[in-house]
């Protein structure tokens, strides 16, 4: 008889979870999963995919304005007018969908699934609805939540989490903060008609992210009518007695709204998972510390993903995950590489950079050299759109290198996707610059700049 239930118990049925379980599997290995909500994690039930398919659907506001520039004409006096709850819908059913799939991936990969919490009783042992199983090997992936600022009235606000079912969209919207989730909802809310404000504590939003495609998007939000104010943040919200919400800021101005959305960051989801009596340790934010195979304080005990509050991306908690599972459960070890990772932020234009930004150049090598080019795309010129379009190279001097590449404007994440490649394998400008341009495209900027 087996000396335990399973050879792997995975807590928590999001990306990295369910990548970790179905290689497992398909190692041979005896797998469990427990999910106490929807397979699929935060990715897929209230993240990236709900969240792109919002965004496409706020693009068509100025689709309809910009087809105007190339002759489309609607009926006289007729306005194109949006249907909240059937586009909330439609991306309900898709996201639906998805968890389907992502249900049937692993039970085809022979993975039970078991739709309960989980919480650690010792470190081979855990607690689900009603009985108790125990596993050889453990993996914790139960990602994190949105984090909610410690104001009084903070609960009459929402999150990231509650913007996917509003009963209806709001005509005023404050989204607070300016990360990725913030800028994404205020480009969402205002391309889908609410007056929107961006509330951020710093004066330019995107910190981390190469200064000036930053700079320039905050300029580009604010030409869009998005009001996006700087240098405060929200110090207390009270309900009106017409049902609006009035935000006080920190510099003492007052804001009405109906809708608040907090989108401050987000923290690990370990309260009450019992960590302590399985002797899996944390740091101070709560975030499971693990090594570079994942391993977490208890030897066969490991952590992968947003738990680790390490790179809160799904695509790197699916690597982490691959990698436990090849290296633990199929003879074949690596390691998730967390170096030269590309990202986008879906703004509107979409914001994408892989590698160093320019101040980090900087600081770490003596002679950058930097090519920009800086451009009004072509489908905005007969639009008759200002917005302009900017592409960024960052070299060393030394050698040659391109060590970092970033892009501000229409497809930049399926762009930079592409760039990637040659930053990660450590391409120089002379090899951008041999490579024919595909012309006329946006993309073609990175290999003509001089
Ligand atoms: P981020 O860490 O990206 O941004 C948090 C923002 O909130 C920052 O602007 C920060 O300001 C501000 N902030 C933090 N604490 C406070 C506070 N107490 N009061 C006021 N403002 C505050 O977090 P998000 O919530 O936007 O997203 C979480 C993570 O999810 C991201 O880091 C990202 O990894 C991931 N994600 C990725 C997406 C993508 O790939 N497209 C999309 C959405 C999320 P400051 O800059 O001053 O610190």
């Amino acid at each position: 008889m087996a000396l335990f239930d399973y050879d792997l118990f995975v807590i928590g049925a999001g990306s990295g979870g369910v990548r970790a379980a179905r290689i497992a599997a398909s190692h041979g290995a005896r797998v469990a999963v427990a999910e106490e909500y929807r397979v699929g994690g935060t990715c897929v039930i209230r993240g990236c995919v709900p969240k792109k398919l919002l965004v496409y659907a706020s693009h068509y506001g100025e689709d309809f304005d910009d087809a105007a520039g190339y002759g489309w004409r609607l009926p006289a006096d007729a306005r194109p007018t949006l249907d909240w709850v059937s586009l909330r819908d439609n991306v309900q059913a898709e996201v639906s969908r998805l968890n389907g799939l992502y249900m049937q991936t692993l039970g085809n990969a022979g993975v039970e699934i078991i739709p309960s919490r989980a919480v650690l009783v010792d470190e081979h042992t855990l607690q689900l609805d009603g009985r108790r199983v125990t596993a050889r090997h453990i993996l914790i992936a139960v990602g994190a939540r949105p984090s909610l600022p410690d104001i009084p009235g903070a609960e009459l606000g929402i999150t990231s989490n509650e913007a996917f079912h509003l009963e209806t969209l709001p005509r005023r919207v404050i989204v607070s903060g300016g990360g990725y989730i913030a800028t994404e909802f205020a480009g969402i809310f205002h391309g889908l008609g609410a007056e929107t404000v961006q509330l951020y504590r710093g004066e330019t939003i995107l910190r981390g992210w190469d200064d000036e495609l930053r700079t320039r998007l905050q300029a580009i939000y604010q030409d869009k009518g998005i009001h996006v104010r700087t240098g405060a943040t929200l110090a207390r919200l009270d309900r009106a007695a017409d049902g609006a919400i009035i935000a006080t800021l920190t510099d003492g101005s007052t804001l009405a709204a109906d809708s608040v959305l907090h989108a401050i960051g987000r923290v690990p989801n370990t309260a009450g998972l019992g960590l302590e009596s399985a002797g899996v340790a944390t740091d101070a934010a709560g975030a499971v510390l693990v090594d570079a195979d994942q391993r977490t304080s208890t030897g066969h005990i490991y952590a992968v993903g947003d738990v680790t509050n390490r790179v809160q991306l799904t695509p790197v908690a699916i690597k982490e995950g691959h990698a436990f599972a090849d290296t633990v459960f199929g003879g074949k070890p690596w390691r998730a590489d967390h170096d030269t990772i590309p990202s986008a932020v879906f703004s509107q234009p979409a914001l994408a950079s892989v590698g160093l930004t320019e101040a980090e150049a900087r600081q770490k090598f003596n002679d950058i050299k930097v090519f920009r080019s800086d451009f009004r795309p072509m489908k905005h010129t007969v639009a008759g759109r200002a917005e302009r379009s900017l592409c960024k190279l960052v070299v060393d001097g030394a050698t040659d290198r391109v060590l970092g590449a970033h892009m501000l404007g229409a497809d930049a994440a399926e762009i930079i996707q592409a760039v990637a490649i040659a930053v990660k394998m450590g391409a120089t400008k002379a090899q951008f610059d041999a490579t024919i341009a595909v012309h006329p495209t946006a993309a073609e900027e990175f290999v003509l700049m001089r």
